[in-house]
Order: C-alpha cells, then structure tokens, then sequence
C-alpha cells in the first residue's frame, strides 16, 4: 500500500502529491490528513507531510519510491472532511495544497492551556455589600464592577473578568492588596467561558420570526439543506432565530457552527448563547492562547460540544456532524481572509455544507450585495424580519451639504446643523459620537467647493494622487496630470482632504471647552485593551462626546447616545475601490444606528460633499433595497462582481523591468489560454502603493460572467509560472473578488 503525501514546504514546485510506502508497522494507523514524518530530497532530510490519499499501485519503480518513517509526534490529524474541503479552497482561490491544509488546521501542534490564574472573593456576602457601598459612595466604578460581579460568583477566570468588565490590572491589584480578593492559578482546562445559568427569558416569537423558523423547520425535515438569508435592521430578532434554528439542528444529533465579526464577539452575545444552551457551548477568539484554542478542537472531537461561536476560523472545527452554520453580519469584510488561499467564509461555508449536508443562514442589516443577488438569482432563500422587535424608531437623519457650508462662509469641520446639536446635547447631558469615514483613504482628490471628484474615465473609480504630480487609476494604469483648478467649477478648492482624528479632537475641544472628549483611533488604541478601556470610560458615562474611526460604529451599545454625526461621509466613497459605494452605505446605516438605542430617539448628521450620490440618500432614508437596485446598476454596467466575477492577479519583485515584462507575459498568456466564455484583461497596473520594502507591485484584473472560466485560467497561469523561468524570483498571488482593491 501506498499513501500520497502533501509536504510540509510552501513552494509552488513542491505543490503536488508525493507516493510513499507505508511500512508494515504503520499499516491501519493512518488516515486521510494524519501528519507523518518522511524522507524528503537527495539528503533524505526528515520532513512533515500530511497524508491526502491512498493507492494500491506504485506510480514509479517501486524500488525508488520511499517509506514512511513515523506518525508525526504532538501531530493533529485533519479531519478527512476538511482535506476535502481545503482541495476545494485550493482549487477555487489559488495557493498550494499545504498552504489550504494549513488553513483548514488552525492549531498545528497540540499544546495544552497554560495554567489559568483565578479571582477569589475572600469577603463574606455581608463584608462584601458594606465594601461595594464604599466604592460606590467614592465612585470608584472600576471597583464596584469587580465587587459586583464577584458577590455575583465568588471565584472567576482573571482574563475573563478583566475583559468582561473592561478592567485594568491594577483593579484587580488594589483589591487584592485591601484583601478583598485572591488571586490563585488553576492548571486544570476548563470550559473558556464561565457562565451561571440564568433565568431564561420567555420570549414569544414574532409573526415574522416564527414565518423564518418554520420555513427552516420545514426544509430541514424534508432533509432540503440550503443556503438562508436573514435579512433585518438590528434588532429584529435574528439571533433569537439563529438560536431557534440552532435547537432544531442540536435535536437531531447534529452540530452548529457560529460565525460572528472578532469585533462583535462580545461577552454579551456569547451569554445568549450560553443562557439557552448551557456547557456545550464553546467558543474561539484571538485573545485566547495556543492551548486554549487546540483545548476547545479536543472538547470538540470528544463530543464534549455543539455549539462553537468565533470568527471567521471557526468555520472549521472539526464537528462530526454539522448541521448548521450561521454567519451573523455576513456582510463584513473581515470574512474575507488575506492571507493566500484568500477564501471568503461565505463561499467556504456553504461549500462545506453541501459536502457535509448542512444548512447555511446568513445574517444582516444590509446584507451584501453577493447575497441579496443570490436571493434574487433564487440560489438562495430570503427570510425578512421587518419589525423591530421593540418597536424603537429609527432616528431622524440629516444630510449636511458641506458645499453649502463653505458658500455660507463656513469653512469648520462642523456643520451649522452639527454644531447647534452638539451644543443642545451637551445642555441636556446626553452624549454623542462623531465619526470619520476614513475607510479606503487613498488619496483622492475632489473639489470642496462643488463636489466634484476627479475619476478614471474607464473604470468609473476615483484615481489617486501619486507623487510626482500625477493621477492614476490603479485598476487599469490609466495616468493624467493633476490639476490646479476644479474641471467643474473652475475653483481652486480642489484637492485631497486632510484632516485626522487629531485635528478634529482639538477643533471640538476648542468650541466647546467645557466638554468631555475621548477619542479612539489606532493611536489612543495600541495598548493591549485600549480599545476596551476607552468604550467602557464612555460606557460610564465619564465623558460627553466620543471621536472616531470606524472601529467606533460597531457592535456597542450605548443608551446615553442621541446624536451621531459622520464627518466626510465621501471619504469612503471615493476611494479607488469597486466596493466604496457598499461600504459607504453599511458604514453610514451602522453609524446611524449607534443613535438612540436608549428610550430618547437618536438624530443623525452626515456631513457630504456629495450630497446627491445614492449611497448618501440611501443610508440617510435607511433605503437598503433602493440602494441595491442603482449598486447593481453600477455592477452591471462595469462588470464588477457579483454582476460578474473578478480575479486579481497580484504580482511582487525585486527587479521593477523585468516585473514589467513578466506581466505583460501574463496578460498576453491570459488572452491566449482563453477559449471559452468571454473574458475582459485589465492592466497591468500599479497598485496604490506601488512598492513596499524595495518590492514592486503589479496587478491584472480578469473579468468574466462565469467563475469557472477564471478557475480554468488560474490553473493554467499556476503551471505556466511553475515551468517558466522568467517569473522565478516573482511571487504571484490570486484573488478572486476582491474586498480590496491592490
Ligand atoms: P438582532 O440579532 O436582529 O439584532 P436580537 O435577536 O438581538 O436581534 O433581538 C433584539 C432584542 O430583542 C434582544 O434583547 C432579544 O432578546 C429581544 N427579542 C427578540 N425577539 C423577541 C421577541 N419575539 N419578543 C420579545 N423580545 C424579543
Ligand atoms: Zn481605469
Ligand atoms: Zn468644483
């Protein structure tokens, strides 16, 4: 017997299956993705490989073909299902089988959870309340949280309670000094989340959720698995449905995976899940350790758990028998992953269903356009939650023509409407967030004066400024002189904007003194758990007004705010990239739905020099389906995905000429290999930052209706590169539909 083996090297001549013997003393040990150890090259170095298949008949002399040495010591096996799965992520996103076997395996080496320090009340219930009376009397709310939540359960996990609570060390330390508490460490592994069964709440499904749950219900009885969009605002109740949909699954002996955004996994949302489904719940995130993770994938294939919730990752632990994978805010870039094979979950999700016979729901306010094109192309089935289920109103949108402003002899940062509703918020105590789009910022240019933005003429997106005073467009290479005077207007308001976090911190701080202002951007948030102090500070209330990034709109709720106001709501826009018209729109609804959360309705002000564009109007009348209609429009018009698809070949260097050349090569090597559906070459361009540490860049872009076509063609441009000798020192990357643009 023979088993073909994937090689542990990352290297494109090395991307095939190699045969080994496998000797007597193995015979029955190994599996479809065991790892072994093997000889390997002239040396016979040892060297990993995972096993992928098995064959009765040598492919060469038998003689020459090599034996197994051993199973790999501290190895995870992959599971067999998900060897399939990475040979598809392989084949349908470009890279190498190790590179797609390593991604399928988040934890290589079995490693156990270090040992774990826990917090113990030493106070008696009694001693307990008198304290936490005194920190509360002296306003120490840090304190009062840790008390508080350790009168609630005596002795907890150290991180959790630092993240839950948003605490720093230095509360913890203080308490333990007064001998409140103790610190003690564990070595035993348990389950990541420390829960305590809580009085479940009776909740009474709407019409429209109990419409969603049967509909699933009723496929699943009939054994119909498919792909389901949920699509409601926020709070309409779909995880309320998720989690209904998930009994159903569980009920049958079967198993459900979660995915929710990192930035979403919130210590409130993973007790939902908890407080209706108990220990068997489990979760994956960054914070946690090597050990933590390779902990949860043992629980997991002991049986030990139904339910994991994590990002993106998660959605490939190893279960027996999945029945179902949700994917909440199935809109969110982060799905798709960056690192080579650049596979979307989304994709990668309902692939792995089908393989396995699961069901998919996704989930979103403002669903991608991917999938509300799916829903209507009938591949796959909307279910709409209209209602909130709380009946809240959405809050009343302004749009603030910052043309209008400047002709009125306003040149602030700040609208006159802005500005008069931040000072009313101030008076009546509430607070509010100012946001700046700053997402997709490449340098563009537009005029302040009358909106215009200086476009490529073929690919309808914004060029860049590069230096040495020229535009250009970084999908096709298309170049222009920059200018001095508005092509439109004729005024010589025209140019890049400018203005930072920073800047915007000290114009608000100016006019308005008295003010509390916080700001979070990546430079207040490098710190470990920066970010968190910073929300839980605005959480208590110890400061009026919020400033920030986009890391500001998500996921948070905070009742005390009434009143959003986006700054440069066009920056996102304009940025040279296909998808800005979506992402503007998604950023603008989520900012818009930070305001009254509470019982006092929110107001919103979005500050525009483009007042008219439909991504704008849409999101300001929260108008999710006449955005899609004039996006879809764009699409089709253009070619950009989902209308059709979209490959990028990325290409990197040393040497700028020859990198050159090499992509003409491709291009024409594209056109060539082409036989069957029509196919549109674009570039080769520089992308936006056109080298990076002494590298070059080059990008094409290949249109086509159908995916496959691009497949076909990636697999031959994959062996045309391998047996070529010009692109030797190159390294060359796929992407298929782009979140980004190069
Ligand atoms: P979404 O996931 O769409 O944001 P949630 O499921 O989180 O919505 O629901 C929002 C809030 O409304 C939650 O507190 C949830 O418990 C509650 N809720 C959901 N469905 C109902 C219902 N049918 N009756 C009462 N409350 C509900
Ligand atoms: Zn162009
Ligand atoms: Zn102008």
């Amino acid at each position: 017997m023979y088993a073909d083996i994937i090689i542990d090297i990352t290297h494109e001549k090395l991307d095939k299956v190699f045969q080994y013997r496998i000797p007597s003393h193995l015979e029955g040990m190994l599996k479809v993705g065991t790892e072994v150890v093997v000889p390997f090259g002239k040396g016979n170095k040892e060297i990993n490989g995972y096993v992928t298949g098995f064959s009765e008949r040598a492919e060469y002399a038998p003689e020459k073909i090599k034996e197994i040495l051993r199973i790999a010591e501290e190895s995870v096996a992959i599971e067999s299902r998900l060897v399939a799965l990475a040979a598809w992520m392989k084949e349908s996103y470009g890279g190498t089988m190790i590179q797609a076997l390593k991604t399928v395996l988040p934890i290589k080496k079995k490693e156990r959870a270090k040992e774990k320090q826990k917090v113990r009340l030493l106070l008696t219930e009694s001693e307990g309340k008198e304290k936490l009376e005194l920190y509360l009397h002296k306003n120490q709310r840090a304190r009062a949280r840790l008390l508080a939540a350790l009168l609630d359960q005596p002795e907890q996990d150290y991180d959790f309670l630092i993240h839950k609570l948003n605490l720093t060390r230095s509360v913890i330390k203080a308490l333990e000094e007064q001998k409140v508490l103790i610190l003690e460490s564990e070595q035993v592994y348990r389950n990541p989340v420390i829960y305590r069964q809580k009085r479940q709440k009776e909740i009474i499904y709407t019409e429209e959720q109990k419409i969603a749950i049967r509909k699933f219900s009723g496929d699943y009885d009939r054994k119909i698995y498919k792909t389901y969009l949920l699509y409601g605002v926020t709070g309409s109740g779909k995880t309320e449905v998720y989690m209904e949909m998930i009994a159903k699954v569980l009920n049958d002996g079967r198993q459900a995976i979660v995915l929710i955004p990192e930035i979403a996994l919130t210590y409130q949302t993973v007790m939902r899940f908890y407080t209706r489904f108990g220990e068997r719940v489990s979760i994956l995130n960054s914070r946690m350790s090597q050990g933590e993770r390779y902990d949860q994938m043992e629980r997991v294939k002991k049986g030990e758990v139904d339910i994991m919730i994590g990002p993106r990752s998660a959605l490939f632990t190893p279960f027996e028998k999945l029945g179902l994978i949700v994917i909440d805010e199935e809109h969110e870039p982060t799905y798709k992953s960056e690192q080579v094979p650049r596979f979307h979950a989304r994709e990668t999700a309902i692939e792995r269903a089908r393989m396995e016979g699961a069901s998919v729901v996704l989930g979103s306010a403002t669903p991608s356009l991917e999938a509300f094109y799916a829903c209507e192309c009938g591949r796959y089935q909307m279910l709409r939650l209209k209602m909130r289920t709380r009946k809240q109103e959405l809050p009343q949108v302004y749009v603030a023509d910052m043309r209008e402003e400047l002709k009125h002899g306003n040149r602030s940062i700040l609208s006159d409407r802005l500005e008069e509703l931040m000072q009313d918020r101030l008076d009546k105590k509430e607070q509010m967030m100012l946001f700046l789009n700053r997402r997709g910022y490449a340098g563009f240019v537009s005029c302040r004066a009358c909106g215009y933005v200086v476009k490529c003429p073929h690919c309808d997106v914004s060029l860049s400024v590069h230096r040495g005073g020229k535009m250009v467009c970084h999908y096709c290479g298309y170049e222009t002189q920059t200018v001095r005077n508005c092509p439109s207007c004729g005024s010589t308001y025209i140019g890049g904007f400018r203005a930072g976090t920073q800047q915007i911190e000290e114009i608000v701080k100016r006019k308005f003194p008295q003010a509390r202002v916080l700001r979070m951007d990546m430079d207040t948030t490098k710190n470990k758990g920066g970010h968190e102090k910073i929300l839980s500070k605005f959480a208590d209330e110890e400061a009026d007004i919020m400033i920030g990034t986009q890391m500001i709109v998500k996921g948070h709720d905070f009742p005390n705010v009434t009143l959003v106001g986006v700054l440069a709501a066009d920056m996102s826009l304009y940025s040279d990239d296909y998808r800005s018209g979506e992402r503007t729109f998604q950023l603008l609804t989520q900012a818009a739905g930070r305001a009254g959360r509470g019982r006092s309705p929110g107001e919103v002000v979005i500050q525009t020099y483009s007042p008219e564009h439909y991504s704008i109007q849409m999101a300001a009348r929260q108008d999710y389906e006449g955005f899609y209609e004039k996006e879809m429009n764009y699409r089709d018009l253009m070619g950009y995905p989902p209308a059709s698809q979209l490959m990028a070949v990325l290409m990197t260097g040393a040497d700028e000429v020859r990198l050159a050349t090499a992509a003409e090569y491709l291009k024409k090597y594209a056109v060539r290999v082409n036989t069957g559906e029509e196919i549109q070459v674009i570039g080769p361009a520089s992308p936006s930052v056109g080298k990076v540490n002494d590298v070059y860049r080059k990008v094409l872009y290949l249109k086509s209706r159908e995916y496959k076509e691009l497949v076909w063609i990636k697999n031959h441009m994959e062996r045309y590169i391998e047996i070529n000798r010009g692109f030797a020192d190159m390294r060359i990357q796929f992407d298929f539909n782009p979140m980004n643009i190069f």
